[in-house]
């Protein structure tokens, strides 16, 4: 039920348990919370009408899933035992435990969860945002744009393919090639790979973050024949004159730009924290919500939890990583509120399924300093070669998943680790 943010005698409403965003992390923690203490007052703030399972839009630039799959009506997803303002949050004011809403209101708690998700930084690059959606310029990052890639894919022939990836961090960092390596199979599998030059332009130095997945994705690359750019950041678009401006380093501090004609741009934009967090005292250095890596506690503000790809960990931004990190703010939060110690802990678990051609996935499952931390046994599933046990982990069981469990506070294969006493 959507909520006024005053009593009817114009009091300030407030609530034990506030959270901001209702995505995939607002929900799932909102779940496990109610889970552990079913008499707690939870709130969500959410302006959204629509609540997306955005690991399904490289499926659906992928010609595997149809875009409803993936999509939900906030209402259907916003759990029943929850206040919901639909109202966007633009300060939090942390020494009067209060946060102002787009309307001018504030609204009290006791505990604040920060789960307002990330910016898309559209407008870091010159041209972008205007060029989507026509003359082949796409990108699965943007709400139902996925269903225009798998269009591009299908009705390319010949000419040059550009795949893009922004600086790190971003969202699910192995999506920018995930649509690259579903398009080359398909254009492979359907004879027209040889009259493409497929290009990857990255602007890491790196295939992958964590070395043992990078041969399995170098085998693909090898098979696909694509160009790969290291260091070659995207910076402009014209669409209609298909082009787009790469910035380069030398490595001595050296930066050349140079123009490369396209038929087809799938573009990820550098992201970064929703102002109302980058710019506040409970960003860090980079902008993003400062977090103790293992409780998910604010650093300073010990009432304040956050979770999702706001935070500041060093973990890979998934809503695999929610899948471990709801129920460790759920306790740890709910511990707080009684004065006890915290005990829960997160490890840096996320994931990344790695679409390497249709019916195949690199599991990549690493937690903080890329460390491995696979959910099965190897004879199961070698997360470090491409499988087809992973793709119908991904193509068949996660999204449902994700609408049936994540969101409902199942929480499968994801028990908090316990901190030791001395922590
Ligand atoms: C193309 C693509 C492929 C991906 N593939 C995978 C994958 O294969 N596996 C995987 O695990 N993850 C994948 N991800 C990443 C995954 O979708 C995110 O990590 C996950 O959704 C993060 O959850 P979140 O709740 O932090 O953010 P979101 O799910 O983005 O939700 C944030 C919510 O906060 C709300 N909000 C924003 N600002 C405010 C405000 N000021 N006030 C109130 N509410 C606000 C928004 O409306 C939104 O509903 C992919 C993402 C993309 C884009």
């Amino acid at each position: 039920m959507i909520s006024n943010t005053t009593t009817p005698r114009g009091e300030l409403k407030t609530h034990t348990v506030l959270i901001v965003g209702g995505g995939a992390a607002g929900i799932s923690v909102a779940a496990s919370i109610h889970k552990r203490d079913r008499n707690l007052d939870i709130a969500i703030i959410e302006p959204a009408t629509r609540h997306h399972y955005q690991p399904g839009w490289t499926m659906v630039g992928g010609g595997v899933f149809r875009p409803e799959v993936t999509s939900k009506a906030m209402s259907e997803v916003m759990p029943s035992f929850v206040s919901w303002y639909q109202k966007g949050v633009t300060a939090v004011n942390q020494d009067i435990h209060q946060v102002e809403l787009d309307d001018g209101s504030s609204i009290g708690y006791e505990a604040l969860v920060l789960a307002p998700g990330l910016e898309l930084n559209w407008g870091g690059i010159e041209g972008l945002e205007t060029a989507l959606g026509s003359n082949g310029v796409t990108s699965n990052y943007r709400e139902g744009m996925a269903s225009y890639t798998w269009d591009m894919v299908q009705n390319l022939k010949r000419g040059r393919a550009l795949f893009t990836q922004p600086p790190m961090p971003i969202k699910c960092a192995g999506a920018p090639q995930k649509a690259m390596y579903l398009s080359s199979d398909y254009w492979l599998r359907h004879g027209v790979l040889n009259d493409l030059d497929v290009q990857f332009h990255n602007a890491g130095a790196v295939l992958f973050g964590v070395p043992d997945y990078v041969p399995a994705l170098e085998a693909y690359i090898e098979k696909y024949g694509i160009d790969v750019n290291f260091q070659s950041t995207l910076v402009a678009v014209n669409g209609p004159a298909r082009t787009a401006v790469f910035r380069s380093n030398d490595g001595d501090g050296n930066s050349q730009e140079r123009e490369v004609e396209f038929d087809m741009l799938h573009a990820v934009p550098p992201q970064r924290a929703p102002r109302f967090i980058r710019e506040s005292a409970l960003a860090n250095e980079g902008g993003w919500l400062d977090l103790e890596d293992d409780t998910l506690r604010h650093k300073t503000y010990p009432d304040i939890f956050g979770l999702g790809d706001v935070s500041g960990t060093g973990n890979a931004k998934t809503a695999a990583a929610v899948r471990k990190q709801a129920p460790v703010v759920a306790e740890n939060l709910i511990a707080s509120l009684r004065n006890q110690p915290l005990r829960a802990a997160y490890l840096g678990y996320g994931s990344c399924p790695l679409t390497v051609e249709n019916g195949k996935i690199v599991l990549a499952e690493f937690g903080y300093g890329g460390v491995l931390q696979p959910s099965f046994p190897r004879w199961i599933n070698d997360g470090t070669k491409a499988t087809r046990a992973a793709w119908w982990l991904k193509a068949k069981q996660l999204p449902a998943l994700y609408w049936h469990g994540m969101l409902k506070g199942h929480e499968w294969l994801a028990s908090p680790a316990v901190r030791s006493p001395k922590d």
